[in-house]
């Protein structure tokens, strides 16, 4: 089962529900990054089972491992979920940048963890 935390920037008022890193679930492999388009930290999918794919592989799927099912729902995997874009920057978990302002994004312990699956 996967668990996401809440985040909270250390200056300006954003706060989001993450992973925070590439968690594994029951079916899906969340990670999470930052969406350009709507400057906020989303969690995309990343792979199913237990296995992490490249987002290379839905660009080329002829050269790639994955199943003509994993093809067909491509649009699942590396998109933001309130946009259904593309443009996506990994989240780096060392830094937790803010994608509001400059600021960095700290785990809150006291919120409850939540399971997504
Ligand atoms: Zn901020
Ligand atoms: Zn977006």
């Amino acid at each position: 089962m996967g668990m996401s935390y809440t985040f909270k920037c250390n200056k300006c008022d954003y706060n989001v529900e993450s992973t925070g890193e590439v968690s594994v679930g029951m079916q899906a492999v969340l990670s999470p990054y930052i969406c350009n388009d709507c400057n906020i930290i989303t969690d995309v999918m990343v792979g199913m089972s237990g296995d992490v794919y490249l987002k290379e592989w839905f660009e080329n799927p002829k050269e790639s491992p994955l199943s003509g099912f994993e093809v067909d729902m491509k649009d699942e995997f590396f998109t933001c979920g309130e946009c259904d874009g593309d443009n996506l920057t990994d989240w780096n978990p060392r830094w937790r940048k803010c994608p509001k302002c400059s600021g960095r994004m700290v785990k809150d312990k006291n919120e409850p963890i939540l399971l997504w699956d």
